[in-house]
């Protein structure tokens, strides 16, 4: 784990025999300091607010006592006894797997309610009567509004990521959840970070909680082996391709910086031969789920990610991690590299950066207290890292770019490596940029008009129903719309004007018409380009 040591055994925490026995087979030895903290708490019934990042065993944390406390009761149809919420369906699926694990000399029933996946097995699930129910705030909402479930029996809510759901805008969601539940339950909250927005949030949902904090990990695990390789841009595929060749590389995560590259890289690599998926949010569930699986299953040996969509993920025994780009923010590297080296096995990280991306090289040797060897790749030219932004030396982005045709512009170096090239702070540079929805959580910024980044949003069709939109149950039925459609259209033709538009919406109860609803040709949905801001340059 993070290679802090924890005297303390599971049988001092109170956990049953069979519990014990599931935690043996699962080959833990010892608790983690987070698991040391919180169990024991959890058992008494307390509530928690935990300060933890995955990779510190904090599934295990919640849920080997959730099971000790369900493991006396019954559920009802349609009741669940505890629920878990997730940000992600992988997360949330990650979770149901850490319940199978560890309930498996249990006979506790668990749904896993996320979407993308058949509602009517769900739905199936749940009117049988589940012990615990995992899901992600949207199909949940959805559940619910359909009338599937009911709250009123929850007796623990776990909340987990919670700064992760704040970053995708799904606290709307989860405080609607938790309105919907008793007033008396017990409630475990989990997050990387506890920001103002998280405390508010905590102080709302918890009662006298025990607040257990345990350290991010600053440090990378001594059995990573850690390779820089400074090239030029151009030449980055190269240096990634050769080092795969030449390396023993049974399985390795690539991580880009930007999911548009995840799907550049990913296609570049499976033109090369190379057994390879990808993962990034913009892809549908089930290509996620594939995706993941074959990777999981040796299938593929190689995954393209981008951070956001590779958050959490947990896979064991990988041999290498390779940063097509360097993270921008330091922890991201730690994180990043963390997937390899675990449970005492060795592994190996690479990281190719350009000679422009000196000070992320320094911010992250900085971190981890060492500097990353460097490595020169065969038949590529290995360069230096700039420090100076306005010193730019070879190879630097502004110093020689790509011509159309992919080819170096040879000669453009001199012309254009100058002295008072503008520092990068200055520069658009749009395109270098990492994208809004890709940069790490800033949990005191909430996301613009609180959506969720785009990569991670919940497809509309699990969306719940928008609260400014009359209830389903409310609203004419389809005939009679259809029937009003027909006669406010024909009104507003004969008097050549919008009005009949907006009569039909208000007599159908929809309410005050949005500047959404006022587009023509679109029906009800506008597409976002059509709202997004356009800055003309003059
Ligand atoms: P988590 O932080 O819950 O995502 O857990 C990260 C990884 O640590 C998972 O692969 C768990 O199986 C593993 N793990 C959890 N508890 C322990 C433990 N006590 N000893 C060793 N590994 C553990």
């Amino acid at each position: 784990m993070d290679g802090c040591k924890n005297p303390m055994s599971f049988a001092d925490l109170g956990l049953s025999p069979e519990l014990l026995l599931a935690v043996e087979q699962a080959g833990y030895t010892e608790p983690t300091p987070i698991q040391a903290q919180a169990i024991p708490v959890v058992l008494m019934g307390r509530d928690v607010l935990g300060c933890a990042q995955t990779g510190t065993g904090k599934t295990a944390g919640f849920t080997l006592p959730m099971i000790e406390i369900l493991a006396a009761g019954r559920s009802k149809a349609r009741m669940p006894r505890s629920l878990i919420l997730a940000p992600t369906r992988e997360l949330a699926a990650q979770v149901a797997e850490n319940f199978d694990k560890y309930g498996k000399n249990h006979k506790l029933t668990k749904a896993l309610i996320i979407g993308g996946e058949s509602m009517s097995d769900q739905i199936a699930l749940l009117d049988r009567g589940v012990d615990v129910l995992i899901a992600t705030p949207g199909r949940l909402l959805d559940m619910f509004e359909r009338g599937r479930i009911l709250l009123t029996d929850v007796k623990i809510l776990v909340i987990d990521e919670a700064d992760r759901m704040l970053d995708m805008g799904f606290i709307p969601d989860v405080e609607r959840i938790v309105g919907l539940l008793p007033k008396i339950r017990q409630t475990l909250f989990f997050s990387a970070t506890l920001g103002p927005e998280i405390r508010r949030l905590a102080d709302a949902f918890l009662m006298n909680p025990k607040e257990i904090t345990v350290a991010a990990p600053s440090s990378a695990a001594t059995t990573i082996e850690q390779f820089l390789a400074v090239v030029e841009e151009i030449d980055k595929r190269e240096t990634l391709r050769h080092i795969i060749r030449v390396e023993d590389v049974k399985n390795a995560f690539i991580f880009c910086n930007r999911k548009r590259d995840v799907d550049v890289l990913f296609r570049s690599l499976k033109k090369h031969h190379f057994d390879v998926v990808q993962l990034h949010g913009d892809m549908a569930q089930p290509a996620r789920m594939e995706a993941l699986g074959k990777f999981k299953s040796g299938e593929a040996r190689l995954l393209v990610c981008s951070d956001v969509a590779a958050r959490g993920i947990d896979i064991k025994a990988v041999s290498h991690v390779f940063n097509f780009d360097v993270p921008i923010h330091s922890e991201d590297y730690v994180h990043r590299i963390g997937r390899t080296g675990r449970a005492g096995q060795t592994g190996r990280a690479y990281t190719i950066a350009t000679p422009d991306d000196g000070r992320f090289v320094v911010g992250i040797e900085k971190l981890i207290g060492t500097v990353i060897p460097r490595i020169a790749v065969e038949g590529v030219p290995a360069l230096d890292l700039v420090m100076d932004p306005k010193r730019r030396g070879r190879g630097g982005k502004t110093a020689e770019r790509p011509s159309r045709d992919g080819r170096k512009a040879r000669g453009a170096r001199d012309e254009v490596r100058t002295e008072e090239a503008p520092p990068r702070e200055d520069r658009p540079a749009r395109e270098e940029r990492v994208p809004r929805e890709e940069r790490a959580p800033r949990e005191d910024r909430v996301p613009r008009e609180d959506r969720a980044p785009r990569e991670d949003r919940v497809p509309r069709e699990e969306r719940a129903p928008r609260e400014d939109r009359a209830p389903r149950e409310d609203r004419a039925p389809r005939e009679d719309r259809r029937n009003a459609k027909d006669r406010d259209s024909r009104k507003g033709r004969d008097r050549g004007e919008r009005g009949g538009r907006r009569e039909r919406f208000d007599s159908l109860g929809i309410g005050e018409m949005t500047h959404r609803d006022d587009a023509i040709g679109f029906g009800d949905h506008m597409p976002d380009f059509m709202l997004r801001t356009v800055t003309v340059k003059g």
